[in-house]
């Protein structure tokens, strides 16, 4: 295809109907096609990025191979469709304002006077078609997000309309997705919120081709006649997309409602292909038909918030699908874990993962966490600041050097293990100054590490601005804690693990950013398998 088409997925009625996952379904049925796809978000909010959000805020924040702080939804783009995301794909109001006013103040505008309408909505459109003219898909779908008619989205919304003008009819779509409430006393599933939304969307003066609507129901016929002929769209454009099971389903469902055949028809693209997918529905076989189980406990301070841990959690969905068992993933707050309970919290588990985070609260209850699972010989897999924990608690309690922390949480301490990088401490601004991104790490041969991942050199992405101080790494190392991952270029250390341990080791990257459903990460491949194992060990 020559051209790239335009697809935008809007919401109504309210928010958290899943507009990420309808997106990356939609993505991932024309991917299997044939056809290059990239999915782009646009979030309605004064921030630059989500880097400097709480996660109680915004769940986790993603972070893609060239650094871009993003919306969790990026990571259901990448598990989809298996192809990475940039810079390019979260824009937020901010940004578009940032962009606009850098250029004011340079003089580019000429003495006019700055608007919504026509800057800001041109600058959102430059980010549209930066993808879509880069040549390298056959569709940009762009989700926005909010609802229709909030006030922020309002700009967002206008250069939708504009687009549709810019590219003609044939190249781009509107996809409204919205909710059918059931009204239990009623016993009626209702349509009004949905004509009001769509009304909404008309007033911006963008009629929606295609509507998606979630329901817990089935929608019959009648209700699907009464949504089309109110909202102006085709009976068959009306798709219905019930609560899934898992969000691995919704493909599958979005298969049987036809959406991609419709989405392809308005685009007037003929494609008789069917779809490949095969791999796809192997895994949901898998996923579905688990011949064991294992039990992880999630070391974490957000354990009360599932979507701070959203692609750990993935992760070991995928996992578990390639060890054909089911992965029961138990939250734990560090908080609530001190020496008394310690044994009855964790004594449970086959495996413990101690989470990322930032910040001192729950730290205690990490490094407990760490000392148990290596005294007791669990498998033990620690990300980020879970790997600095990892380092602390084998400096105090086996190198005995009792004072050993990190500079983030005691900024006096005498034995910094985990320190500030030089450059870090220059750093004033708290947006977009950590590590972030892709680095390349070299893995020492013969390690577990390299074992696993079946190479020496890799690239994983990064988050954080601490590291270990390798002032204590000839230490550590004669101790039986090694660096089996180093940084060619800076010597940084990027993973440490235990040589007297059966499954033992800490990343400074984050690996869970780059597992997806055709590729699971083998370090969650090989930690799920560890815990299978153990279990296994301890019932004999
Ligand atoms: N707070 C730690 C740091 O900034 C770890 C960050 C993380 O776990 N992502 O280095």
């Amino acid at each position: 295809m020559a051209k790239a088409k335009y697809v935008f997925v809007t919401g109504g009625v309210t928010s958290s109907l899943g507009k990420g996952i309808i997106s990356a379904s939609l993505g991932k049925l024309l991917q299997a096609r044939g056809f290059k796809v990239t999915i782009q978000k646009f979030d309605p909010y004064i921030n630059i990025d989500p880097g400097t959000l709480n996660p109680y805020e915004h769940g986790e924040c993603y972070v893609t191979d060239d650094g871009a702080e993003t919306d969790l939804d990026l990571g259901h783009y990448e598990r989809f469709l298996n192809t990475p995301t940039s810079q390019a794909n979260n824009i937020t109001t901010g940004r578009i304002y940032n962009n606009v006013i850098t250029k004011e103040r340079k003089g580019e505008y000429l003495g006019k006077t700055v608007q919504v309408v026509p800057h800001i909505t041109d600058e959102i459109k430059r980010n549209i078609f930066l993808l879509g003219e880069s040549g390298e898909y056959d569709f940009v779908i762009t989700e926005i997000g909010g609802c229709v008619g909030d006030i922020e989205s309002l700009p967002f919304i206008e250069a939708v309309r504009q687009t549709k003008w810019d590219v003609g009819q044939n190249n781009s779509i509107v996809i409204h997705l919205t909710l059918i409430p059931y009204l239990k006393a009623a016993k009626e599933l209702k349509t009004k919120p949905t004509q009001h939304s769509v009304k909404q969307l008309l007033e911006a003066g963008i009629q929606p081709d295609i509507l998606v609507c979630r329901s817990e129901m089935k929608l019959p016929d009648d209700i699907r006649k009464k949504l089309a002929l109110f909202c102006n769209v085709k009976y068959n454009s009306v798709i219905e997309a019930l609560d899934a099971e898992t969000i691995y389903d919704v493909p599958i469902l979005m298969r049987k409602e036809k959406l991609a055949e419709r989405v392809l028809t308005k685009l007037k693209i003929s494609n008789k292909t069917e779809p490949a997918l095969d791999q796809w529905k192997e895994f949901l076989g898998r996923l579905k038909n688990p011949t064991d189980e294992v039990k992880i406990g999630l070391i974490g301070k957000y354990v009360e918030l599932p979507d701070a841990y959203k692609s750990i959690m993935e992760a070991f969905i995928h996992a578990g699908v390639d060890n054909e068992c089911k992965v029961d993933l138990q939250p734990v707050s560090s908080e609530s874990l001190n020496e008394d309970n310690c044994h009855s919290v964790l004594g449970q588990f086959d495996g413990i993962l101690v989470a990322p985070g930032f910040g001192e609260r729950g730290i205690p209850g990490k490094i407990l966490a760490v000392q148990y699972v290596r005294e007791n010989k669990i498998p033990f897999f620690g990300i980020c600041l879970g790997m600095q924990c990892a380092v602390i608690e084998f400096t105090r309690n086996v190198l005995k050097i009792k004072d050993a922390g990190s500079t983030e949480f005691d900024e006096k301490t005498k034995s910094p293990v985990i320190d500030l990088m030089e450059e870090q401490k220059k750093v004033t601004n708290m947006g977009g100054t950590m590590r972030l991104g892709a680095y390349p790490c070299n893995l020492k041969r013969g390690s577990r590490t390299s074992a696993i991942y079946g190479k020496t050199k890799i690239s994983e992405r990064h988050r954080h601005r601490y590291e270990f101080n390798n002032k204590y790494l000839e230490k550590i190392e004669k101790a039986g804690m090694i660096a089996s991952g180093i940084n060619p270029d800076t010597g940084l250390v990027e993973v440490v693990e235990l040589t007297d341990h059966p499954w033992f080791v800490g990343t400074q990257y984050h690996p869970e950013l780059k597992s997806t459903v055709l590729n699971p990460h083998p370090l969650f491949v090989k930690f799920v398998e560890a815990a299978l194992h153990n279990k296994k060990e301890n019932k004999s």
